[in-house]
């Protein structure tokens, strides 16, 4: 069991941080209330689609990927 809870894309959102499942891509959506897709789907095979959310969970950990 984990703390993680996801969402797939196109899903009813609050503002908040979301992290893509499939290639760890961090989405700050500040007004959507929809996510969109991945921004990255030729960067990693996407199969789950979903984003995690980050913010309002209480244990957003520090972003393990040394990404740009
Ligand atoms: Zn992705």
């Amino acid at each position: 069991m984990s703390n993680d809870q996801t969402v797939p894309y196109g899903s009813d959102v609050s503002a908040g941080t979301y992290e893509c499942v499939d290639c760890g891509y961090q989405l700050s959506n500040e007004s959507k209330t929809s996510l969109p897709p991945c921004p990255n789907p030729d960067n990693k095979l996407h199969t789950e689609n979903s984003w995690k959310i980050l913010s309002g969970q209480g244990d957003a950990k520090e972003d393990p990927y040394p990404d740009r």
